[in-house]
């Protein structure tokens, strides 16, 4: 049975989906104006490391991240400048460019840590009219109002009749206390009032039109909007970094109510932060790593590369919810500790067997599924997994006894959580790689054939078909074009 560490309730709760076996899971994805950096890709990884092992274990998972690419403005209080424009304008491209680039890089690094993709990646941009109606509908239910083209959504209204400050367990008193006072030129009427919906300067790179002029939206009505539409006024699981909690979560939730009366999600889980000699890594502190750098080993900081693989499985040897160091001596153990793990598992399939097992299989596998029931203990299940690395090497040492039942337990062991839970196996990674090479040549020597075809040079498209079976390729002409299958 598995439990989840449910922030909203701050108690380890057990799972029960709203429509099992159906499970809806809400992540916040990345601002796509800068690359990613390892920390981004730490919450990223653990999501997707969420997500696999639901649906190993026989959910069927809409997954949704978005995209964040909207001119939003920097900062939780909806000041200062709209990211996307500054950096549009220092390299002198469209701020969509931007998108592109940094969308296609995000989706890049990826691919490289072997995630799988979500099942809907929907954008900011691509949902100002669903933004534009939720605000309206919460100025309607009259938790929401408009002054000189700005929208803003009236905490203290919206905390006669709820919590507001529930997700991190504060009082509305001391969010008060604690906020700075407004000044004249403020338009807000209350000091924990949030945008919905900003008025763009004119200059302003990315504005929509509106019911309340031309503008763009604030940042948390996004993640409000789009988890409503895909997944529905509430739905299973969100989840984010830990810094999106007091803030951005915060004010989705009061969102979500103040436009359907009910909560989005009944389980919110939050990933804790990468950090760099205790200091959280982040863009704006200067200490970020971007995964290229360390896949190269080019940053300064390090003394060499390292695989994507073994940087996943370093971060899989922590629980998502603790804080994780990053540094050069904890990133080398645990490229030693993969590669241990990755030989045991090659080691499984010739394995002598015998009459019976000097170890328990079965408590290894139970310990492994036990510790991930255990809100996805990743740390623990990998040192139960280590239990079996050590079985592994004893008997193939011949130190050590194992029947055939159990190398067949350890082999479904390893197969499911190498490859399936935590998705670090290079070799279906490279296997992948390989097939999707494979293709675009087979498609160049079709492409080949049928330019010698269309030019009447039947020598060398016979050539060519002959040399393309030999090589096991089964050619079939239709009338969309050339089929191939391999034998
Ligand atoms: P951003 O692109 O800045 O909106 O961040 C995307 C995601 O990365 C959010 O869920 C953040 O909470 C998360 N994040 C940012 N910095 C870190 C870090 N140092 N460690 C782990 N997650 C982080
Ligand atoms: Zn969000």
């Amino acid at each position: 049975m598995l439990h989840i560490f449910n922030t909203l309730t701050r108690t380890k709760q057990e799972f029960k989906p709203l429509n099992a076996p159906h499970v809806g899971m809400y992540v916040c994805g990345p601002t796509v104006y800068s690359d990613v950096h390892l920390g981004n890709c730490r919450t990223f990884i653990s999501f997707d490391m969420i997500y696999r092992y639901l649906v190993h274990l026989g959910y069927k998972v809409r997954y949704v991240r978005n995209i964040t690419d909207a001119g939003h403005l920097e900062g939780d209080n909806d000041e200062g400048d709209d990211k996307f424009a500054k950096k549009a304008k220092l390299e002198q491209l469209e701020p969509m460019e931007i998108v592109q680039r940094y969308t296609v890089g995000f989706r890049d690094v990826m691919r490289q840590f072997n995630t799988l993709p979500p099942s809907i990646e929907p954008t900011a941009t691509g949902h100002i009219v669903e933004q534009i109606q939720m605000t309206q509908t919460i100025i309607d239910n009259g938790l929401a109002y408009e002054v000189n083209g700005n929208v803003y959504f009236d905490v203290e209204k919206f905390s006669k009749t709820n919590n507001y400050g529930k997700l991190t367990n504060r009082k509305l008193e001391d969010l008060l206390t604690n906020t700075r006072e407004l000044n004249g030129q403020d338009d807000k009427r209350g000091k924990l009032d949030f945008a919905l919906w900003i008025k763009a300067k004119p200059e302003h790179l990315m504005q929509w039109i509106s019911p309340w002029g031309m503008g763009f939206p604030g940042w948390h009505i996004e993640c409000s909007a789009m988890s409503r539409k895909y997944l529905g006024e509430t739905f299973d699981i969100h989840g984010g970094g830990m810094d999106l909690q007091a803030t951005h979560h915060t004010n989705e939730i009061a969102q979500n109510i103040g436009c359907c009366g009910k909560d989005p999600a009944t389980y919110w889980i939050h990933t804790n932060m990468l950090t760099v000699n205790g200091a959280r890594m982040g863009k704006s502190v200067g200490n970020a790593f971007l995964p290229h750098e360390l896949f190269s080993g080019s940053h300064p900081l390090l003394d060499k590369g390292y695989a994507p693989m073994a940087v996943k499985f370093f971060m899989c040897q922590t629980h998502y919810r603790s804080t994780l160091d990053f540094s050069n001596d904890a990133l080398q153990a645990s490229e030693k500790a993969y590669s241990r793990l990755m030989e045991a598992y090659v080691k499984i399939e010739n394995l002598k067997t015998s009459a019976s097992s000097t170890t328990n299989v079965i408590t290894i596998k139970e310990g492994c599924y036990a510790a991930m029931n255990d809100d996805f203990n990743t740390s623990v299940a990998i040192a139960h997994l280590f239990d079996a690395v050590r079985f592994i090497n004893s008997v193939n040492d011949g130190k050590e006894t194992i029947t055939e039942a159990d190398k067949a337990t350890l082999l479904a062991l390893f197969n499911a959580f190498v490859n399936d839970v935590l998705g670090i196996n290079e070799t279906t990674q490279n296997n992948d790689k390989l097939l999707a090479t494979t293709d675009s040549l087979i498609n160049v020597l079709i492409e080949l054939r049928n330019q010698a075809k269309a030019n009447k040079d039947w020598a060398t498209s016979d050539a060519l078909r002959d040399k393309i079976i030999a090589a096991g390729v089964q050619l079939n002409d239709t009338k969309e074009g050339t089929k191939y299958s391999i034998f």
